[in-house]
């Protein structure tokens, strides 16, 4: 491999996988990739993809493989308490929080079985594919029970009999429904993160690092944010700015032929929905238009 580009891991095929490359697609990144291929080559910019499974993605920050990762803060933090539990401190940091591969490490009971709070979990089998994690929350809280590390298909361990209950990934719900499963307390709030090494860069990779990370930000900024045109009287104005949801100071225009009425535009960074839109005519707003933003750079 080229040791002058940069090398990012992501997940090969798995629920981080389409959100990955998706955002890097925004950045501008051009892959050109061969079906099946673990190397993705990126045309545009010195920097190149490394498709693995998600688990291997520490790993290959920690030993400098890839300078940056992407990765679910579950799998992150696991590795970090397993470390940890060697005696080793982690070698990778976290860059930046993602908006995408949302979900919980929760635990969760059979339908039938009571739950009165955490003591009920006192003495009981709890099967997971994240014993550092469990482990650490129990700990944490004083409560001794056993903790049965599977490698795959938490959930249906209770109906074979080999836990009493689980500890596992949830964002719908409906995986634990199908299974006769029910949620009954959060572990960890889990989101897809942008992790990197902590060692120094060459400088051209590091030049490179940077406009990728400001990129990111630009593409995190711009997926909630639209910008707003509306005609409004100056008298409204103060009214009009309090509506705009999370809008800086937004640029006043006179309109030709009327000295009362005036031209607003906005950059709003949080949705705008209907009722905002109503609110904003009510305080004497016409001509509204709400118009996505492609670009972002401040
Ligand atoms: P791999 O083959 O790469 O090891 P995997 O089976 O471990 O894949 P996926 O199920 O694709 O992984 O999940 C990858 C990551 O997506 C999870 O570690 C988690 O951070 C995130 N994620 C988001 N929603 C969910 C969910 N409902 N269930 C499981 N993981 C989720
Ligand atoms: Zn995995």
């Amino acid at each position: 491999m080229d040791e002058a580009r940069l090398k990012l891991a992501v997940q090969k095929s798995g629920r981080l996988s389409d959100p990955s490359l998706e955002l890097l697609g925004r950045c501008g990144l051009k892959l050109s990739r061969g079906k099946d291929q673990l190397l993705g080559f990126g045309e545009n910019m010195p920097l190149d993809v490394l498709f693995v499974r998600d688990d291997d993605i520490p790993d290959l920050v920690e030993e400098d493989v890839c300078d940056l990762g992407l990765i679910g803060r579950n799998v992150l933090e696991e590795k970090r308490l397993e470390l940890a539990a060697q005696g080793r401190a982690a070698r990778f940091e976290t860059v930046r929080t993602l908006d995408f591969g949302r979900c919980r490490l929760s635990l969760a009971v059979p339908q039938e079985s009571p739950w009165s709070g955490l003591e009920s979990l006192r003495g009981r089998r709890i099967a997971t594919t994240y014993p550092y994690l469990l482990g650490d929350f129990l700990r944490a809280r004083g409560i001794r029970a056993e903790i049965v590390t599977l490698s795959g298909a938490v959930e249906i361990a209770p109906r074979l009999g080999r836990a009493d209950l689980i500890c596992d990934l949830v964002s719908t719900g409906s995986t634990l429904a199908a299974n006769h499963l029910r949620e009954v307390e959060t572990v960890l709030e889990s989101q897809a993160l942008l992790i990197r090494t902590p060692l120094p860069l060459a400088p051209s990779k590091a030049e490179w690092m940077r406009r990728l990370l400001l990129r990111i930000e630009g593409v995190q900024q711009v997926r909630e944010s639209k910008y707003i045109m509306l005609h409004a009287p100056r008298s409204a104005l103060p009214d009009i700015r309090r509506l705009l949801p999370g809008s800086e100071s937004p640029t006043i225009i006179p309109l030709e032929g009327s000295s009362e009425r005036v031209a607003v535009h906005a950059v709003c960074r949080e949705n705008v929905f209907w009722e905002t839109l109503e609110s904003l005519k009510q305080a004497g707003a016409s001509a509204l238009l709400v118009l996505p933003v492609e670009k972002m750079l401040s």
